[in-house]
């Protein structure tokens, strides 16, 4: 399928002057159309920031420093998002790209139905819509996200929080977007709640043919709805491939920990591990691989230059990975048992 959205050489810094701090550096991804693209990594590697610059939402001291963000729009033209007009940017989100932030189902207004902020919301990007259309639009979305109409006349306070996060997802999806981006939608709901929302998610985007990127620490949550699962480390991507081969075969050491880290919800438990240490301070960058650190086959080089993203010396196909063990010229090494699985 043909990409929907290409994100190239994206970097963002915090902070101005000689010193900034590089939260992500030179960011590269693709979403295809229909696809889910799951982006993993601990809280504070970049995930949100990417997800908030590729739309331009990033709140200062956050500055994007350079990249592009090339979205194809339902009527297949391709446009730069960095490098709209902010008229033409206020028009394609919502209708080309919507995002449903973390935490976003506290961020319904707990003083007007959820009627009002659903057609305010609709009236806003429309404007040519009668309000009487919009409500109609209002309880056919939220019956999409399995909310009975009647609820329309219902305060926030009067929802479950899965309920308030489906209205969320619901209003994501009013204009029929061609990208949704989910940033840790459903982290505050219980397991039970967060598969059953995301599984409702899935069915419609194979009804409504939109594609996702998702985003979340939960890494045994992508294996299990993502296509492709993209990992990140301190501001970068360190590993993209299929999530069956991720899950199967993760090759980047990171990526390895994290699903120690995370044991599936279904089929056998892994060994909880969890990865020692800590994400690197990213004001203080060390030169070489910033996982080198933490890393249990950290070797010398690893220490002095930093691994940039590749094929692997396997040559698999659609696999890339930034690690010294896997690329450049320590791939004639044998690998370490753990990473030759
Ligand atoms: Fe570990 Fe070296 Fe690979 Fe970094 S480049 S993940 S330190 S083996
Ligand atoms: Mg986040």
């Amino acid at each position: 399928a043909e990409p929907v959205l290409e994100v190239r050489n994206l970097s963002v810094d915090y902070g101005f002057g000689d010193d900034p701090t590089h939260v992500l550096r030179e960011v590269s991804l693709t979403l295809r159309r229909g696809e889910v693209l799951g982006l993993a990594g601990e809280s504070g590697c970049g995930k949100s920031t990417l997800a908030y610059a590729a739309t331009r939402l990033l709140p200062p001291p956050g500055l994007i420093t350079g990249g592009e963000v090339w979205l194809t729009n339902r009527e297949g033209t391709r446009a730069d998002l960095l490098a709209l007009s902010d008229a033409e940017l206020r028009a394609a989100r919502w209708r080309d790209i919507a995002i449903v932030f973390q935490g976003a189902m506290s961020s319904l207004n707990p003083v007007f139905r959820i009627e009002k902020q659903i057609v305010d919301g609709i009236v806003a990007h429309q404007p040519r819509m009668r309000r009487e259309e919009a409500r109609e639009r209002a309880a056919e979305l939220l019956r999409l996200v399995g909310i009975s109409a009647d609820r329309l006349r219902a305060y926030p306070h009067q929802l479950s929080g899965g309920m308030r996060q489906r209205v969320m997802i619901a209003m994501a999806l009013a204009l029929e977007p061609q990208v949704l981006i989910m940033d840790e939608p459903t982290t505050a709901l219980d397991v039970v709640m967060q598969r059953q929302i995301l599984e409702e998610v899935m069915e419609l985007r194979e009804r409504l043919g939109f594609s996702v990127v998702f985003i979340t620490h939960d890494v045994s949550l992508l294996v299990e709805v993502a296509d492709r699962i993209a990992v990140m480390y301190a501001g970068e991507i360190v590993e993209t491939a299929a999530a069956r081969d991720v899950y199967a075969k993760p090759r980047h050491p990171y990526s390895a920990g994290l699903l120690g880290s995370f044991p599936p919800l279904h089929g056998p438990r892994r060994e909880l591990t969890g990865i020692p240490g800590a994400p690197p301070d990213l004001s203080a960058r060390e030169p070489g691989c910033p996982f080198a650190p933490r890393c249990p086959h950290a070797m010398d080089v690893c220490r002095t230059e930093l691994p940039v993203l590749g094929r692997t010396a396997q040559g698999e196909d659609n696999r890339l990975v930034a690690c010294h063990l896997h690329t450049t010229a320590s791939s004639t090494e044998p690998l370490p048992p753990s990473l030759s699985r």
